[in-house]
């Protein structure tokens, strides 16, 4: 069954989204960003970019959101979908990376996202993330993980 946000959802996430980039750490690119995860049990959880003066430590915001509702739900946490808001002009898609993690905990999570301002881009991270590595292509034992049995449709 496909997601949907009520308008009202919708608002919530980029607004929480565009909260969070206020919080980035972006001294060295001047590219905040913020992201919003709403999650299968309804919360919503943040995150901004944190940039490094090593460059490739830096993690986006959507990762630092979905990590914080990891953290928070435990490795069961299912997204339901996921908002990413910048301060500039026009929309800022999830990077690659960001998108293998969207699919890993919402492989048909509903991911929004627009600049400063303008049309709210949606998608779904099984069109962004087409043919994304998961559990279905691993060779070891799952040990019975919940993401593992949904992710196989049971
Ligand atoms: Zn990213």
């Amino acid at each position: 069954m496909a997601i949907t946000l009520a308008a009202e959802e919708r608002e919530q996430m980029l607004s929480a989204a565009r909260a969070a980039f206020k919080n980035a750490h972006a001294p060295y690119s001047n590219f905040r960003v913020g992201s919003a995860v709403l999650t299968e049990h309804g919360t919503l959880y943040s995150g901004c970019n944190v940039e490094n003066a090593s460059f490739g430590l830096t993690v986006c915001a959507e990762r630092n959101a979905i990590f914080a509702a990891v953290a928070a739900e435990g490795s069961g946490m299912r997204i339901r979908a996921i908002a990413v808001a910048t301060e500039r002009d026009g929309p800022c898609a999830p990077c690659g990376a960001c998108r293998q993690v969207i699919f890993e905990f919402g492989p048909g999570a509903l991911v929004l996202f627009r600049g400063r301002s303008g049309t709210v881009r949606r998608w779904r991270s099984s069109v962004f993330a087409p043919w994304s590595f998961g559990w279905h292509q691993r060779t070891v034992p799952n040990n019975g993980h919940p993401l593992a049995r949904r992710n196989a449709g049971e």
